[in-house]
């Protein structure tokens, strides 16, 4: 069965960035059927919803732990190396299923209500991140990860980790549903070479995304260099990791070199700005990416380095520090910057979402237009401006995965929230106060 939702605006971020005011966007069986202006659409079906507002696709997290929420904001004003080895793994060694279900479950429900519709995770406890995964409705690409915990036990080697991620993929992966899954060695600095070369054995036996963090501060470019003599890309590269489908997390402090290998082998980067900026890090060269022709999408990173699950806030963050740092308001357009939320960040992924024309998913958000950021609407391009530099989270007001809603009237649905508030809270007490003790 097919239902029309008519807007007073949609935005498709087609292949033309075609905007249709007003527009129609037919949906039918969980796909878009047709998509333009409601004047030339065909029959309609019994089932119109008049929406008004602004339609988009929904936005696509390419890079989070979002069961961070146990942490969140935990050990501000660390540098990343501390941060992690004195705060983040010492509170995560003492996690479970149950709590990371419900660090996952209150996620889910920020990055819903905020207009995210895919989200990019790389987590330990896959199980209880999927199980709250299912219940919220929200599209995901979960990359295990893989590291060793200290302290952790058994269950925290890397080994066991990389067991662990083939039989997730077993058990989840369904590449027609919401699920797939890859797997996501942390960082060259934090693994041996052995672990990655298991890790581009499993991504060539799966064909899943390899996520794995490269580059992010200088620092970490010193202790790789002294390591192996040569740069995360290029360790990556001379062990065949590159061969397959990856996802290079922050990649902040590249070299044209380093440029020219992610070229050469289509890897693709996940932009965080906020968490580079709040950890230090650095700003990433998003604009030399794009001149190559690398993939890239934009991620919030957990909340304990952003310290919220808002990707408007990167959508503006991205464009306004390539410009800054170039002294060029040319560096990255207005168009680029709401590609690289949507379509382009799935494309980093390589799921087909992230765009409204026929035969893409329904993943698409409404946004209430009767606010002054739009104001005024003298043509296209002003609305374009509008979303990327003006409009923010708080104007979502629904949201649909796969053509089901999941957000109406700016609550999320199954309500869960306050539940999943006072697990988060109570679980976090006791995994900070585990990690002192
Ligand atoms: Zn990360």
């Amino acid at each position: 069965m097919t239902t029309r939702y008519l807007a007073d605006a949609v935005v498709t971020v087609d292949q033309a960035d075609s905007i249709y005011r007003p527009g129609a966007l037919d949906v039918e069986a969980g796909r878009v059927s047709w998509v333009g202006d409601p004047a030339s659409a065909p029959p309609a079906p019994p089932d119109v919803v008049h929406l008004g507002g602004v339609v988009m696709p929904g936005l696509v997290n390419t890079h989070g732990h979002t069961p961070m929420t146990l942490l969140r904001s935990a050990g501000d004003g660390l540098p990343l190396d501390r941060w992690l080895r004195e705060v983040v793994w010492p509170r995560e060694a003492h996690a479970s299923d149950e709590d990371v279900y419900w660090g996952m479950r209150l996620g889910c429900d920020e990055l819903l209500s905020g207009g995210v519709t895919t989200t990019c995770e790389q987590y330990a406890h896959g199980r209880g991140l999927l199980e709250a995964v299912h219940e919220a409705g929200i599209r995901c690409v979960l990359t295990p990860a893989v590291f060793d915990i200290p302290g952790a036990g058994p269950e925290g080697t890397w080994q066991y980790m990389v067991s662990e991620a083939y039989a997730l993929h077993r058990d989840h992966n369904d590449p027609g549903g919401l699920v797939t899954v890859g797997i996501g060695p942390h960082s060259v600095y934090a693994l041996p070479a052995e672990a990655l070369l298991s890790v581009a054995e499993l991504a060539a036996t799966t064909g899943g995304l390899i996520q794995i963090h490269v580059a992010e501060t200088v620092q970490e470019g010193r202790l790789v260099k002294e390591a192996h003599g040569c740069s995360a890309p290029a360790v990556l590269e001379r062990l065949g990791v590159l061969e397959h489908a990856v996802l290079a997390a922050h990649s902040v402090w590249l070299s044209d070199a380093d440029l020219d290998i992610y070229a050469t082998h289509d890897v693709a980067v996940a932009h965080c700005p906020q968490s580079n900026g709040k950890l230090g890090s650095g700003v990433a060269r998003v604009a030399d990416m794009r001149s190559r022709g690398i993939r890239v999408g934009l991620g919030t990173d957990g909340p304990a380095s952003n310290d919220n699950l808002d990707l408007w806030e990167e959508l503006r963050l991205a464009p306004l520090l390539a410009r800054a740092v170039s002294a060029d308001p040319a560096a990255l357009g207005t168009k680029e910057a709401l590609r690289l939320a949507t379509r382009g960040g799935a494309e980093a992924l390589g799921l087909d979402a992230g765009c409204l024309e026929p035969g893409r998913p329904a993943d698409f958000i409404r946004l209430d237009g009767d606010d002054p950021v739009f104001v005024p609407m003298l043509d296209d391009a002003d609305l374009l401006a509008h979303l990327v530099w003006a409009a923010s989270s708080r104007l979502v007001t629904d949201v649909w995965v796969a053509g089901r809603q999941l957000v109406r009237g700016g609550t999320t649905m199954p309500a869960e929230s306050a539940e999943a508030r006072r697990q988060v809270a109570s679980r976090a007490r006791r995994l900070r106060d585990a990690s002192l003790a």
